[in-house]
């Protein structure tokens, strides 16, 4: 195992991989970043070639012990910490990692510790985690997974390593879900348009049958909308109604719908547009489009965006949404 499938993080492996080779590995690493961003992945290569009788050149061996325990998820030198029913990460689970330090490493020269989600930690497990940050034995290595980096406290932050994980280009995500779900998948494209630069997001919408199901249905509503007919305003405001718990899913599809309309309009490239398997459709109803009107579209539904975000009541947002979409034909 090692990180050369990895797509994206570039800049962080060549920073783990340079720390092992040049063997100036920390006691202490913060790995942040929104979830998806394949911080787990990382920190699970990281740990398996850090236990690895036999690394070569930022890789492990995959023939010592140490690597054929890893592999079954049974080397007792490598510990994961995540939440389960509970809710947060109390104090008692830091104490179980804390005499386990305190045991040298069976198989390897070192023991790693990856805690999931360590921002649910409790400000007393972190405060306990501090000792073993403070004077650690010399064969550990802890390694924080953190999507808000701000919550830990000051006094963690300060003794680890903080890698920053970003977000992944279009190109990166597009890349990744194509090993994955394989060439044929009509949702790649898209979903890597909707998913903000996150894999984690990409594949869950590229598998979602709401995604599908919630496009499909509004663009057969949307242009009904901008024709001001009654039964599809009715139906659209049901149908927002309903699937008020989408809402995010529902705006940026609304979104890139009018984008894809502005592309058309303003370039006549059909080339470019996200909902590249809706074409034709778009095509047809960019015709009575004009580009200011559609760019006053894409500021309505941002501007509920705002408001849901800010607590307005939704139904009012939608609504005043609404009128705009219509005013402007
Ligand atoms: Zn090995």
């Amino acid at each position: 195992m090692d990180f050369s499938g990895i797509i994206g993080q570039q800049e962080i492996i060549g920073n783990l991989k340079r720390q092992l080779v040049e063997d100036r590995v920390g006691h202490a690493y913060i790995f942040s970043g929104p979830a998806g961003m394949g911080k787990k992945t990382i920190a699970h290569i990281f740990a398996g070639i850090l236990l690895c009788e036999n690394p070569q050149a930022g890789a492990m061996c995959g023939r010592c012990k140490a690597c054929m325990l890893f592999e079954n998820e049974s080397n007792p030198d490598f510990h994961t910490i995540a939440i389960q029913e509970e809710l947060s990460i109390g104090v008692d689970r830091i104490r179980e990692i804390q005499s386990d330090v305190a045991i040298r490493p069976m198989y390897s020269k070192r023991k790693v510790y990856i805690v999931e989600d360590a921002v649910k930690m409790t400000d007393q497990a972190q405060s306990c985690l501090l000792k073993t940050f403070e004077e650690p034995p010399h064969y550990v290595v802890v390694i924080l997974l953190a999507d808000n980096y701000e919550k830990l406290l000051e006094t963690i932050r300060s003794r680890a390593q903080h890698l920053q994980f970003k977000r992944y280009t279009h190109a990166q995500v597009s890349q990744a879900l194509t090993e994955r779900l394989g060439s044929e998948n009509a949702l790649i494209e898209l979903a890597a348009d909707y998913c903000d630069g996150n894999i984690g997001t990409a594949l869950e919408l590229a598998g979602s049958s709401d995604f599908s199901r919630l496009r499909n249905r509004l663009f057969e509503l949307l242009p009904g909308i901008a024709k001001g007919r009654t039964q599809e305003i009715l139906d659209y405001t049901a149908f927002l109604e309903d699937e008020r718990d989408n809402a995010d899913l529902l705006l940026d599809i609304m979104q890139l719908y009018y984008r894809d309309l502005l592309v058309m309009c303003e370039t006549g490239n059909e080339n470019m547009l996200i909902n590249s398997d809706k074409k034709v459709m778009i095509k047809n109803n960019a015709r009575t489009c004009c580009g200011s009107g559609l760019v006053s579209d894409i500021e309505a539904i941002g501007e509920v965006r705002r408001a849901l975000k800010q607590n307005a009541n939704y139904q009012l947002a939608i609504d005043n949404m609404l009128i705009k979409l219509r005013e402007v034909y």
